[in-house]
């Protein structure tokens, strides 16, 4: 029996990255980046304005108030997408959208609401006719109101890492730059296997002894959630020949996933099969709980779909649903991001104030299905009831997972611990 650190570091080492792929875009949410993104231009790439209003020279309009306005002639309407070909001088004001170019001579932008606009016709003070005015009520400050060049991105600037799982802003800021198709990992793809004589399709009439297969339903989508690629192989009986072709049927995935039968039951099948069919066992059974029987391997590679040379990752998750999930969160979704180059584990993970007592086995590292909650300036967590390996519910009600460590054996209410949010 390994600790989790121990069976963490071996699993991780046999990770090789999968390759990179080109992707439109516009379906790369969620995708992870395989090269550094540098700024191709800047962004604004102009100085432009922040508002819509009155391009102005910021020292005419010193003093300016809603008693005292500044008068200022207003040469030109500049909108978004025009090139201005004006130059303001002493007093003059060029009337300007958002997003539009900064005109020459200009510093600043004082914005609609505190100005009045003002027809040459009906404006007696100045005896100028036809000319269009605007009067200013505010002082503005140099550069008020203007987004400057390449405020928001310089050139050259490393924007995005490689290995970013890509967001909305990302993708956004990737469309501004101009990259209409960029360089992702493929989606690793991971087989999943169920396994048993009492485990049943669920769409199925439940006989006396039998169980519906919940654990291809919740690998699917822990799968789906990390990025990767679900295969389902459907359920294997506790028979070597049928667990050994239906593990075949993985192959051509990057991880093999099976449920159940790793255990010391009679019929706990899966370890051997594994080792007869050449996998390289590097491990049997975690001091954790729940998740205590589990086997990794790598099997090499027989799929000619594959880059060769790269061995296929193998876990043997264990058959309760809970153990077989938590498995999952602790070694195979590592080993996903892992493939992507996503070395930067997005769980968060906090100190929280315990709520109530916990006695656990000295040895085994736990993981409680657990709330937690922001109260007065700490989180609060308490588990989500009967931790037993076989409750799903503890797992649906929990938001957190509290991680005791292997050397402790009673945990007192009020006590930190630690606590690792799930999503
Ligand atoms: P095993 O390790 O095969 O003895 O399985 C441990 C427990 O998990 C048993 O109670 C099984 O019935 C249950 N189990 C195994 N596979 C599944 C599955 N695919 N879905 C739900 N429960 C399962
Ligand atoms: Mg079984």
């Amino acid at each position: 029996m390994i600790k989790v650190d121990e069976a963490l570091k071996i699993i991780l080492s046999a990770v090789k990255q999968v390759e990179s792929e080109n992707i439109p875009l516009i379906e790369s949410l969620g995708r992870v980046l395989s090269e550094d993104i540098h700024a191709g231009s800047d962004i604004p790439g102009f100085d432009n304005s922040a508002m819509d209003g009155y391009a102005v020279r910021f020292s005419d309009t010193t003093n300016a108030s809603k008693v005292k306005p500044k008068t200022l002639e207003v040469i030109c309407d500049i909108k978004a997408g025009d090139s201005p070909k004006a130059s303001l001088k002493e007093n003059q004001a060029a009337r300007i959208m958002t997003g539009a170019i900064i005109p020459r001579g200009a510093d600043s932008v004082i914005m609609v609401e505190d100005t009045e606009r003002v027809s040459g016709n009906r404006y007696q003070v100045t005896g100028k006719r036809g000319k269009e005015w605007v009067r200013v009520f505010k002082e503005v400050k140099l550069g008020e109101n203007i987004r400057k060049k390449g405020e928001d991105i310089k050139k050259g600037e490393l924007v995005i890492p490689g290995g970013k799982e890509l967001n909305s802003a990302h993708i956004g800021i990737l469309a501004s730059l101009g990259m209409s198709s960029i360089k992702v990992y493929r989606k690793p793809r991971v087989a999943i296997l169920a396994t048993g004589d009492e485990v049943i399709e669920i769409d199925k009439e439940l006989a006396t002894g039998k169980l519906r297969n919940s654990n291809t339903y919740t690998l699917y989508s822990q799968i789906l959630k990390c990025g990767a690629i679900p295969k389902n192989l459907g359920i294997a009986k506790d028979k070597p020949d049928q667990l050994e072709k239906s593990i075949r049927k993985g192959l051509d995935c990057d991880i093999i996933l099976t449920s159940g039968g790793v255990s010391v039951g009679d019929y706990d099948l899966v370890k051997d099969i594994l080792a007869k069919m050449g996998t390289n066992i590097k491990f049997w059974k975690v001091a954790m709980r729940p998740g205590k029987p589990l086997v990794f391997g790598t099997i090499k590679n027989e799929s000619r779909s594959c880059v060769q040379g790269r061995d296929k990752l193998i876990f043997g998750l264990p058959g309760n649903p809970v153990s077989s999930m938590i498995s999952f969160e602790v070694f195979v979704r590592p080993a996903i991001l892992n493939m992507m180059s996503q070395i930067h584990d997005e769980r968060k993970e906090v100190d929280a104030v315990l709520e109530e007592d916990i006695v656990k086995k000295k040895g085994l590292r736990y993981y409680l299905r657990a709330y937690t909650h922001w109260k007065n300036g700490v989180y609060l967590t308490r588990t989500t009831g009967p931790q037993g390996s076989g409750i799903l519910k503890s797992m649906a009600l929990a938001n957190s997972l509290i991680i005791l460590p292997e050397e402790e054996e009673k945990i007192e209410k009020g006590v930190r611990v630690t606590v690792r949010f799930l999503d």
